[in-house]
């Protein structure tokens, strides 16, 4: 790697982009921009550009992109602006990118996440959505090309650092003389963990969207009310680490200290812990195998005065469920499971349905759509469509 490492950070403009940049901007002299991409906030992605000067900027939307190049040659900056879906894969696999945050929320953040494994980069994985629909694909081509995979998630990112040494470089030696016995995945339980159950059916996208320990952006904070953010969890546990789905638990934990842990067979218990903070997790990707400051806050035990576990109500939160059903019905299922989701969700968030009807149509829509093969991106992207229209219909939305 070169001396300075290069950045593309897709979603810049977005909760785990924008933290990204905040540690970013603390070592200039490790790390520089090369690319900054967004959807629709192009303001937003202006200031960046003037404050980075990368060489490229990407706007989701042609007339964006043209507003943007605008603005930016007015302030003298030779920073060039793509745009659409063709613009993120050429910035994330271009020869000149060491690292490539993927950041972009849910499947549209695939094709490019994706595009960066196939060039061999240094893929810093938030978009965990990407594993969920192409897992056995995408970790396949991550080993084809030689590309370094690290985990942003704050979970699998606690459990990466928990690893032995050998299983984080990805050293060719057998599972079995590590002696793990299990991953733990901890979860916040999000903001209705105690609410009575008969409210759930009246609660409000900004009652399901005020997570009470991290602030993040609006579908992972959804997916964190119903966990099916820790259903997506489990999958995404299963691709990085090659886990079967018996050896991965979840463990409610509501105070967000442990971030997740590993249980070898001599009963030891690694955890790691922190503030509920993403530029830890951020950090320790970007520098590992060094360790940087990431200007987060020192945790301060005997403050907390107690940590506790539970083990997460199934009633409560039938997402979990459907999630871990899905990870023995076969990848199909996944790419379901996901699609179906996206929609369900950006429904609520628009008020054109209730948040139970979450969990509901994701069940029915899982009955409704038949198994198949999938060898390629395409077919997995293709389910993903076919997917969203079935849900879509079901809901009663053109849209
Ligand atoms: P966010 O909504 O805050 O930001 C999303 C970013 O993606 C924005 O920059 C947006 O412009 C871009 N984007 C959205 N849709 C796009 C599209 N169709 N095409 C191109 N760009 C698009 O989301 P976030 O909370 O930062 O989450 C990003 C990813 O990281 C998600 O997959 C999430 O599950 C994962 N993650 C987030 C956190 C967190 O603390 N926020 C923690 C763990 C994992
Ligand atoms: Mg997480």
């Amino acid at each position: 790697m070169a001396a300075v490492q290069r950045i593309t950070v897709l979603g810049a403009t977005g909760s785990i982009g924008l933290n990204t940049l905040d540690v970013v901007r603390r070592h200039p002299a490790r790390f520089q921009i090369f690319a900054l991409t967004a959807q629709r906030r192009r303001d937003e992605l202006l200031t960046l550009c003037l404050e980075f000067k990368p060489r490229f900027a990407v706007m989701s939307d042609a007339a964006d992109a043209q507003w943007l190049a605008e603005q930016l040659q007015q302030a003298r900056l030779s920073t060039e602006v793509l745009s659409g879906e063709a613009g993120l894969c050429a910035v994330a696999a271009h020869d000149e990118v060491d690292t490539v945050m993927a950041a972009i929320v849910g499947a549209a953040g695939l094709p490019a996440a994706f595009a960066a494994a196939q060039a061999g980069k240094r893929v810093l994985l938030a978009n965990k959505e990407a594993l969920v629909m192409a897992g056995a694909i995408f970790m396949e081509t991550v080993k084809q090309a030689g590309a370094t995979l690290l985990p942003i998630d704050s979970e699998h990112n606690a459990i990466f650092q928990c690893l032995p040494v050998e299983l984080q470089r990805r050293d060719n030696v057998p599972q079995a003389h590590h002696g793990i016995s299990r991953l733990i995945l901890t979860a916040s339980g999000g903001p209705f963990r105690t609410l009575p159950l008969a409210e759930l059916a009246h609660v409000t996208p900004e009652q399901a969207c005020a997570h009470p320990n991290w602030s993040m952006g609006q579908k992972i904070s959804v997916d964190s009310a119903t966990m099916m953010n820790k259903g997506l969890e489990v999958i995404e546990a299963h691709w990085l680490f090659d886990f079967p789905p018996e050896q991965i638990d979840v463990l409610i934990h509501p105070q967000s200290v442990v971030h997740s842990m590993v249980e070898y067979c001599d009963g030891s218990v690694l955890a790691q812990m922190g503030q509920p903070d993403m530029r830890t997790p951020i950090a320790n990707a970007l520098a590992w195998p060094e360790r940087i400051d990431a200007g987060v806050a020192r945790l301060d035990l005997p403050q907390l005065a107690s940590l506790t576990f539970e083990t997460p109500d199934l009633q409560r939160f039938p997402c979990l469920q459907l999630a871990c059903d899905v990870l023995h019905a076969g990848p199909a299922a996944a790419v379901v499971l996901n699609a179906a989701n996206e929609i369900c969700v950006a429904a609520f968030l628009a008020r054109q349905i209730g948040f139970l009807k979450i969990a509901e149509t994701i069940a029915r829509v899982l009955d409704q759509i038949p198994q198949r093969a999938l060898a390629t991106l395409d077919d997995v992207l293709e389910l993903d469509q076919q997917t969203r229209a079935v849900t879509r219909q079901r809901l009663g939305l053109n849209t």
